[in-house]
């Protein structure tokens, strides 16, 4: 599925199953559970294979029913305000 080179390094992006990988899709955000995730050895950019992106898709326009729907907690990063 992957094993091929990134392409912003000279890394090889490997393929790690992931537990869980939140996508976020147009109408909304999807997590899918025990995904294989290409994951480049040097510089850790994540790729997602076409079938994976296809897979949200589907969920995300309600054709692929979920196994379960969870709330998702959403949060902005910023650095510092958290003392
Ligand atoms: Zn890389």
């Amino acid at each position: 599925m992957y094993g091929y080179s990134c392409e912003y390094c000279e890394g090889t992006v490997k393929e790690r199953m992931v537990e869980k990988e939140v996508f976020k899709h147009k109408s909304g955000f999807v997590m899918l559970e025990n995904v294989p995730v290409g994951i480049c050895d040097n510089c850790g950019y994540r790729y997602y294979h076409s079938t994976i992106l296809k897979r949200v898709d589907e969920i995300a326009e309600d054709k692929g029913s979920p196994k379960r729907t969870e709330p998702i907690p959403v949060a902005q990063y910023i650095y510092g305000l958290a003392s």
